[in-house]
């Protein structure tokens, strides 16, 4: 059955041709909301936002453009990483001359307890190639 593996994958295809879509149901996500984004050259988002208690990550993958961060204005491209508040209000804008791409990650904020080498096992398993 489908929904027994312990995987899920979705593909969305090149960033060029979204606007926006959102991978929490695609991917029977539970602890993350996830969205791919692109915003196209000189167009901003279509309001400022804040939160309750989610703190995003932007992982800027190509373009370049700014971010409105509580009335500051940062210029973020491709390699940009970003975390912002859940309180923070926020909103994006992509350069003139180029599309803006990028993928947001929504979690509880201080919901991490542990990662990385706290959390991982190192498996007995080899794969097979
Ligand atoms: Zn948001």
């Amino acid at each position: 059955m489908e929904n027994q593996k312990n995987y899920s994958l979705t593909e969305i295809g090149p960033m060029e041709n979204i606007t926006r879509v959102i991978l929490r149901d695609t991917l029977s996500l539970t602890g993350a909301e996830i969205s791919a984004n692109r915003l196209p050259a000189g167009k901003a988002s279509a309001f400022a936002h804040s939160h309750k208690r989610n703190e995003e990550i932007y992982l800027f993958t190509a373009g370049k453009g700014f971010f409105w961060l509580d009335g500051a204005i940062i210029p973020v491209r491709e390699g940009s990483s970003v975390r912002v508040s859940p309180v923070c209000v926020r909103a994006l804008k992509a350069d003139e001359s180029e599309p803006l791409s990028y993928f947001c990650i929504q979690v509880d904020e201080g919901s991490l307890v542990q990662a990385t080498r706290a959390d991982g096992i190192i498996s007995d398993v080899k794969p097979q190639w």
